[in-house]
Parts: C-alpha cells; sequence; structure tokens
C-alpha cells in the first residue's frame, strides 16, 4: 500500500465487497484452481495471491491491509456438490430406480448448499471482520424452498445473496428467481451478481439482461460484479437508465489493459460517467491479493481524493448500512 492510500484510509473505511471464503486451505486452491477466467483475453501482468482463502488467510490479509470490512460474496458450486453427492450415493442406490436416485441427489446438494450457507451466515454473526451474502442457485432449490431459506437466514443478520449466472446455468431474468428477488425487495436485502459474458454458448449474465428485472423490481438494490466484466461496454447504458444499479470493480480492476478488458484510463471515464457515488472497492479474494487491488484503484487516473474515499468504502457503508 502506497503513503498516499495509507494517508487516505486513516480517515475513511476501507471495505472490500466482493470476498470469497473457504472452509479450509484445500477447498480454496480446489475452487481457485477449478475456476477459468476466461473472458478478458491473455494478459501476462495480471497477479494471482497465493493464499488459500481460508479464514486464517483472510483475516491475517484483511486486519493487516487496514480494512474494517471483508463482505463474503458466498459461492457455492453445485458441479461439486453433485459430484461429491454421487460419489456418496452407492451403486445399488443408483442402479435399482433412476428417477429416485435422482431425487435423492438433488436433496442431497439442496441440503449442501442449505449447509454452506449457514456455515458462513453462523461465522459472519461471530466475526466482526466479516458480512455474509449467501449463496442462491435456482437450479438447486425450488422457488419456494428457496425463499423460506432466504427468510431463515435473514434472522442471522445476513446483507444479501450472491448469483452467479454463468457459472451455474441460468440467465438473471430465469423465473425460477422472481420469488427471491421479491424476498430480497420485502426484507432489503442485495442481490450481487456476476456479471459478464457466456462461455461456450452457455448461460450470460451482460448488464443488458438485468434490464428487465430492473423493470419488474425496481426497488431491488442490485449490484454487478466486475462492472460487467468482459461485457463492461454495456455498463454505462445500464447504469444510465436504471439510476439504482451500482457495480463492483472486482477482477476488471486487476484485468485493466487485457485484450477484452477497458485501458486504465477508459476504465476511470467508465466510473466517473456511472459516478463514484455508485461504483465500490472489490478484490475477488482469495485470487488476488485486496491491498494491491486497493493500490491499482488509487492509481486510476484523474479521481479525486473524495471519489476514491467512496469507491474504497464510502458507498459500501451506505449501501450496506455499516456504522
Ligand atoms: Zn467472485
Amino acid at each position: 500500500m502506497t503513503p498516499s492510500s495509507k494517508a487516505l484510509h486513516s480517515s475513511s473505511s476501507l471495505i472490500d465487497i466482493h470476498v470469497h471464503l473457504y472452509e479450509n486451505k484445500e477447498l480454496g486452491n480446489n475452487a481457485k484452481t477449478s475456476y477459468e477466467i476466461w473472458e478478458y483475453g491473455e494478459d501476462p501482468n495480471v497477479e494471482f495471491a497465493t493464499v488459500s482463502g481460508d479464514l486464517e488467510d483472510l483475516s491475517n490479509t484483511y486486519n493487516k491491509g487496514g480494512f474494517d470490512r471483508a463482505i463474503i460474496v458466498h459461492l457455492f458450486d453445485t458441479a461439486l456438490a453433485r459430484a461429491e453427492a454421487r460419489g456418496r450415493l452407492s451403486f445399488e442406490q443408483t442402479s435399482g430406480d433412476i428417477s429416485k436416485a435422482n431425487l435423492d441427489l438433488d436433496l442431497a446438494v439442496g441440503e449442501a448448499m442449505i449447509a454452506s450457507n449457514e456455515w458462513i451466515a453462523n461465522l459472519g454473526q461471530t466475526n466482526p471482520l466479516i458480512e455474509v451474502m449467501v449463496t442462491v442457485d435456482p437450479t438447486v432449490l425450488t422457488p419456494k424452498d428457496l425463499a423460506s431459506h432466504l427468510s431463515n437466514l435473514a434472522d442471522k443478520g445476513i446483507k444479501g445473496i450472491k448469483l452467479h449466472p454463468v457459472s451455474q446455468g441460468y440467465v438473471p431474468s430465469d423465473p425460477r428467481l422472481a420469488a427471491i428477488y421479491d424476498v430480497c425487495t420485502n426484507a432489503g436485502m442485495i442481490v450481487l451478481s456476476h456479471s459478464g459474458p457466456g462461455h461456450h454458448g452457455g448461460a450470460s449474465a451482460r448488464p443488458s439482461e438485468f434490464a428487465s428485472v430492473l423493470d419488474q423490481w425496481p426497488n431491488l438494490h442490485l449490484v454487478l460484479a466486475h462492472l460487467g466484466g468482459a461485457a463492461w461496454r454495456e455498463a454505462e447504458d445500464l447504469a444510465q437508465a436504471y439510476p439504482q444499479v451500482v457495480f463492483d470493480l472486482s477482477e476488471i480492476i486487476e484485468w485493466e489493459g487485457a485484450p477484452n478488458a477497458p485501458s486504465r484510463k477508459k476504465l476511470s471515464t467508465l466510473i466517473k460517467n456511472i459516478g463514484s457515488d455508485r461504483v465500490m472497492l472489490g478484490s475477488d479474494f482469495p485470487w488476488y491479493d485486496p491491498t494491491r487491488t486497493v493500490d491499482k484503484v488509487m492509481s486510476l487516473p484523474g479521481l479525486g481524493s473524495d471519489e476514491l474515499a467512496a469507491i474504497l468504502g464510502g458507498n459500501a457503508v451506505n449501501l450496506l448500512g455499516l456504522d
């Protein structure tokens, strides 16, 4: 961290709105190696963090970096959970009655997602460094079961939910999400979604695809991660049409200058055009080092100290209602 960024932080909050946490180092390492970041093209300047992403790594990194909060945007790897559940169900069970076996499999994956959310929500209640947005995959539970799961977790002080349409295989306007958008709107919970193009013709979550969601749920607190990712050119139009949508800078800030990412200068212009009160610091820890991310934000050209203070923490304080 540069001396100037330290001086700025001493008078304002430093909050990372896009953080992942894993129950142990092995799970963190598995997640990092199995998640392919393809959309920006090749960029030899990208630096990945070496930590695994368990609680020890998170506490060390964020305490040392002087962060006030790390917001966990929890991600459930449905494909991995399905493979694990398939391994647990014995051959006898699966060979006899295929439809029952599939039902058992769905049930096991649903239970795994619920357990994963309860783990992170409980941690959020006891650890003052972290706030939690739980994972929601509408392909795993019925809309009714998901809505009641979320209502139960609301009592544990969760701040919202994380969606990953691209990796979980649905579009932002999927009808199975309607009940979730209803619950989040009514409870004032935030929906933070991955945004970016689809891979190999799979589900995509480009900024423009959120327009219909914002039409139908105008009071939804929606955060689009990665400022649109490799579909960043759509972010400004969406932002102008829907003043309620806000963004995080995770990933795209590390990839600035890559073939399908904006240059540092273009990224600054994009932030200024959208409004520095609508863009937040995000690191995507443990993929990237959050202190390096702060430095990259600090070195964006043309942003004043008030604008930087808003991006590095002030906007997140307001959005999440933090003290
Ligand atoms: Zn992420």
